[in-house]
């Protein structure tokens, strides 16, 4: 392929590249967005196969089709509730890759530069290992996190940040030793391979000292690293597609981060710094109070006469799969001329638009779902609030206890309506291990069993009558 028709094929690629994303951010030409960037993909794999950089043809197709293989099977076999975890792994193997192609590169003995082109160059392969093994280990914790395999408490070490402040010095001075190691043709292997070791620390630390309701911020942080450590391989394969594709992920990550620290009311760097909530001294208020159950007959009666209703689902929605009961309900009771809405908090569920996802899944009209700021004036108005296995997104305690970890995170206010009914298991707390003071209040009933099983039963009862 002649070099002008490459560019040509990497601009076509990052062009649609540009339309997947503008088509993501919207659900409506959300599956559009995906079918550019398919294409997008496509296209640059093609383009770069057959770009004459390549010569083991053999190697390159073994490894698409293992590759591949994994990757469909990991697709076709992830459940819903799996996602967020799959796509932490994901970021982890971008960050692996820029490490991996960083010491290839620094290895490389064809690679002949001189003066300030070497430097560049060796400047391109540290920061990119830097990158790749800060998002690698850090990636692998949040996995761990996530599918709580590890505690999701922060891990908040004496001297953290000096920790950190020391770790970074000692990336800057080994970045120095290695330029000068290079140039004096000394080895560099040393100062790289301790560097490697200190960024990988540093990625395991910064994650583990996050706690629970922070991880949103973490998740959104690491898509914006992976794309940074992918823009830092483009550098080192002076591949321009990749160094664009790299910008975009890490560009549009960094925005999900200051989307999701505002929707949390968190300050970016304090989120980083770790430990956010433990710090403020006293303890978080006991929930104290009766709970009063409620089954799925008297849910139905309720629901029968109420005339504005409001669905507010969380995680336990999509362990328990209940999006398409709860779409069934609501058909039914829309029928009946009632009013339903669906109240989605930025941070529910495990991962940025996990309950649009649902809800898409389950065909749910995109004009009754609204976001947290949209609806939360108007809950006085609210008949009854059905909240689905979700727990953290609806606690009062974020705004009237500040010991809680997740004070000053904005939540769903749905007490402020006639009736709160909560869908779960047990009493058992959410992600960020807080008690909620909602289930005890005088307004709100616990509809007590798996969210699917129940709705099931509510739509039965609905039906028969
Ligand atoms: P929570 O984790 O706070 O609560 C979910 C609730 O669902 C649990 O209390 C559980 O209670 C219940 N549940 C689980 N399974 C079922 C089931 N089968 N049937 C009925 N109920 C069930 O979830 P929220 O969505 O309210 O809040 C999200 C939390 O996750 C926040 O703390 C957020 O910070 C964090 N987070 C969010 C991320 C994101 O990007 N959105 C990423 C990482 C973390 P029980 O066991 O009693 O059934």
């Amino acid at each position: 392929m002649s070099h002008s028709l490459v560019t040509m094929s990497y601009i076509v690629s990052a062009i649609l590249f540009i339309l997947s994303l503008s088509g993501l951010s919207n659900q409506e030409t959300a599956r559009k967005g995906n079918y550019y960037g398919m294409l997008g993909m496509a296209i640059a794999i093609v383009a770069t196969t057959l770009s004459g950089s390549v010569t083991a043809f053999g190697v390159l197709i073994g490894a698409l089709i293992v590759g591949g293989l994994i990757g469909a099977r990991a697709a076709y076999k992830v459940e819903m509730t799996q996602m967020p975890e799959l796509v932490a792994i994901m970021h982890s193997m971008v960050g692996l890759a820029a490490v991996l192609v960083g010491y290839a590169n620094f290895m490389d003995q064809s690679i002949s530069l001189e003066g300030v082109e070497k430097t560049i160059h060796e400047i391109e392969i540290y920061v990119g290992i830097l990158i790749g093994a800060v998002t690698f280990s850090g990636s692998v914790i949040a996995f761990g996190k996530l599918s709580e395999k590890i505690n999701g408490k922060p891990l908040l070490l004496p001297g953290r940040h000096w920790l950190n402040l020391v770790l970074l010095i000692a990336s800057v001075v080994l970045g120095y030793e290695f330029l000068h190691q290079t140039e004096a043709s000394g080895d560099a292997l040393i100062p790289l391979a301790i560097m490697t070791g200190i960024a990988l620390v540093f990625g395991i630390h910064m994650v583990m000292a996050i706690g629970g309701a922070d991880m949103p911020v973490v998740i959104s942080m690491l898509n914006s690293y992976s794309g940074w450590a992918a823009a830092a391989t483009g550098f080192m394969l002076s591949n321009d597609l990749l160094i664009v594709t790299g910008a975009l992920v890490g560009s549009s990550g960094a925005i999900l981060s200051y989307i999701m620290c505002k929707a949390m009311n968190r300050h970016f760097l304090s989120v980083i710094a770790g430990g956010f909530g433990t710090t403020s001294g006293g303890e978080s208020a006991a929930i104290e109070g009766e709970v009063q159950p409620i089954d799925a007959d008297e849910t139905a009666k309720l629901l029968k006469a109420a005339k504005n209703i409001m669905i507010i689902p969380g995680y336990g929605m999509a362990v328990a799969q209940a999006q398409h009961t709860v779409y069934e309900i609501t058909k039914l009771l829309r029928a009946k001329g009632k009013k339903v809405g669906f109240g989605i908090h930025p941070v529910a569920g495990r991962m940025p638009g996990h309950m649009n996802v649902l809800l898409a899944e389950a065909k749910v009209p995109y004009d009754i779902v609204y976001e947290m700021d949209e609806i939360n004036d108007d809950f006085d108005s609210v008949d009854v609030s059905i909240v689905i296995g979700a727990n953290d997104i609806v606690n009062p305690s974020a705004l009237n206890d500040p010991n809680s970890p997740i004070a000053g995170m904005p939540v769903l206010e749905c007490w402020k309506g006639e009736t709160t009914i909560v869908l779960k298991r047990s009493m058992a707390s959410g992600y960020a291990g807080v008690g909620n003071p909602l289930f005890v209040l005088d307004n709100t009933r616990m509809l007590f069993g798996d969210a699917n099983t129940t709705m099931q039963a509510v739509l039965k009862a609905l039906e028969n009558k």
